[in-house]
């Protein structure tokens, strides 16, 4: 019997790449089955995360039209991983695998069968890896390259260029409803659950109509969430750096004494403000990091729940 696969797409307002997407989705899912590599129950979950546009609605028409799509809705936008959270979560017990991925069609839907071929080989989490960026624009492709580096430097284990077109089995779900953290990054929490995985390489293109809801603004509080949920790097960081000043001021104290002692005391003005301003910097991003981790604390102590289902196309039955 083959798996059984669902595969899962946040949507926040897509309207207008929905219609053109969720048919390239239907066909791939279509021939899959008809090559026997998943079962014929197999499904599309759409989790709209809160769209203030029509997605939902185009949802609903979906599922009423084939029997393939299915959606749920968020009660309000809370993002992307959260979104995609609550489609895995809704899933888990229901499936064999899962394969998440953008609603925009970036990511080449074609390269499910190969994810698909490494499961049933063995591997429980397999990995899509972009392996150019050629259609990206120069900045994009810049500051994503720069997210992943600086993501690996700071501690966080992610696969580079991979983002979230994903298979993940049930098994390893399973497990990973165990991390209960509320801030989630999940390409870096998949590694920490283990199992086997591999990778399987695709190009990306562009996005077949709407826009980006990742501006750089976007992108680096993902980056700042991703290294702070995953590593305390930056943290040891502050103390190297606490100690090496330390140093430095210990040195510049003695400086400062045999100059008084030489009768050299006609001191700079500018060494002492640039010492200040060395100093006033370094204390002022510490503090930042610190409170970046408290905040962290914060909201984890509140463990409010990370995704709220308000409709669903399809009647759950609760003892799933
Ligand atoms: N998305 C979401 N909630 C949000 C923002 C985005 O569910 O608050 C979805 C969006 O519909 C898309 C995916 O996350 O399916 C990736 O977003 P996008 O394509 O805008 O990001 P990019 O590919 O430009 O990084
Ligand atoms: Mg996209």
């Amino acid at each position: 019997m083959p798996p059984k696969l669902i595969i899962v797409i946040p949507c926040y307002n897509e309207e207008e790449v929905l219609p053109i997407t969720s048919r390239l989705f239907r066909e791939e899912l279509e021939g899959l089955i008809a090559r026997s590599k998943v079962s014929p129950d197999s499904r599309i979950l759409f989790v709209n995360d809160g769209s203030k546009d029509s997605t939902w609605e185009i949802i609903r028409g979906l599922s009423e039209e084939c029997e393939l799509f299915e959606g749920i809705s968020q009660s309000r936008n809370r993002g992307h991983q959260n979104a995609l959270l609550a489609g895995l979560m809704e899933v888990r017990d229901i499936c064999d695998i899962t394969i998440s991925i953008d609603c925009d069609g970036q990511d080449d839907i074609s390269a499910m069968e190969r994810m698909v071929d490494e499961y049933l080989g063995g591997a429980e989490i397999v990995y899509g890896v972009r392996s150019a960026r050629r259609t990206d624009t120069f900045f994009k492709r810049f500051t994503a390259q720069s997210f992943y580096r600086l993501l690996n430097g700071m501690g966080a284990e992610v696969v580079y260029n991979h983002a979230d077109y994903r298979l993940v089995s049930s098994r390893v779900l399973k497990e990973f409803a165990g991390f209960r953290e509320v801030n989630i990054f999940l390409r870096g929490m998949f590694p920490l659950v283990g199992f086997r995985s591999t990778c399987v390489y695709y190009e990306r293109s562009e996005r077949l109509a709407g826009k980006s809801h990742y501006p750089l603004s976007k992108m680096l509080s993902l980056a700042i969430d991703g290294i702070t949920s995953l590593s305390i790097k930056p943290i040891r960081f502050i103390t190297v750096m606490g100690i090496f000043v330390a140093i430095l001021s210990f040195i510049g104290v003695i400086w400062s004494i045999v100059q008084y002692f030489l009768h050299n005391t006609i001191i700079g003005w500018s060494s002492t403000v640039s010492i200040i301003c060395f100093i006033g910097g370094i204390q002022l991003i510490s503090l930042g990091i610190i409170g970046e981790y408290i905040g962290k604390i914060y909201m984890e102590t509140k463990a409010r729940p990370r995704y709220i289902i308000s409709e669903r196309t399809f009647v759950r039955n609760e003892k799933d």
